[in-house]
């Protein structure tokens, strides 16, 4: 890996997202590019933060709190993997948007630590939406009661819903759960009366169906940091 790498396939990533969106009818800035670094060392985070990335994911609350010490205060963190209850205070103490809430429990937790830390974090609700075994994430069921919860919370920002798409199924398959999880955000909407417009949904293999269906933060991590010369092809 090395710096020019890193830059190249930034600029190709930011191309295919401006590209993705122009065929959607959308603007290139209202989708988010999350660079996911949790296969790489600070050093890879520098180079990319040179080239005008700030926002950045990690999946590991330690790594997290590792690399958002480590780095320039510039840099706007991304908890997107699984946060367990004794983890939550050192999430919070990053400030990083949480993008993984999947239970009442936990989301109870996060309120009731950011009410004694004094701060009000973005949080999304992660959606099982294929309903995988081996994933995290609210069943569609409980996804709405979750957010009506959240909604009540003055000490969290419900900013939206994620979801992750099953890697081995086709591209329509991983379509159709994207489009689930919006047509989820908008019932919620109409429902709640409220403006939930988060869409964190798409990485290296399906960004491109991902924006199709209205996502506005996309989680980067291996055609930005692999050692390849640019991302995987379309
Ligand atoms: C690793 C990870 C990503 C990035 O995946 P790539 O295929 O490397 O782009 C996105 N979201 C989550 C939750 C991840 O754990």
């Amino acid at each position: 890996m090395s710096e020019g790498a890193v830059i190249t396939n930034l600029h190709e990533v930011r191309r295919q997202i401006a590209e993705a969106a122009r065929a959607a009818g959308r603007t290139a800035e209202s989708i988010a590019l999350i660079a996911v670094t949790k296969t790489v060392d600070c050093q890879a985070v520098q180079w990319a933060l040179a080239a005008g990335q700030q926002d950045f994911g990690e999946n590991r609350v330690q790594e997290l709190v590792h690399k958002s010490g480590a780095l320039p205060a510039v840099c706007r963190w991304h908890l997107i993997g699984h946060l367990q209850r004794n983890k939550v205070r050192a999430a919070l103490r990053t400030g990083a948007v949480i993008h993984s809430v999947d239970s009442a429990e936990l989301l109870d937790r996060i309120a009731h630590i950011a009410a004694e830390e004094a701060c009000r974090p973005r949080v999304l609700i992660q959606v099982n939406v294929s309903g995988e075994a081996t994933k995290s994430g609210a069943t569609p069921e409980s996804a709405l009661p979750l957010a009506e919860r959240a909604l009540q919370l003055p000490v969290v920002v419900l900013a939206g819903f994620m979801t992750m798409a099953p890697l081995e199924a086709d591209r329509d398959a991983r379509q159709g759960v994207f489009r689930t999880l919006r047509e989820l955000r908008d019932e919620a909407q109409r429902r709640f009366g409220a403006p939930l417009p988060e869409l964190s949904m798409g990485m290296s293999g399906d960004f491109r169906e991902a924006i199709a269906e209205g996502a506005t933060m996309v989680r980067i991590g291996t055609a930005i940091f692999s050692g390849r010369s640019g991302p995987a092809p379309a």
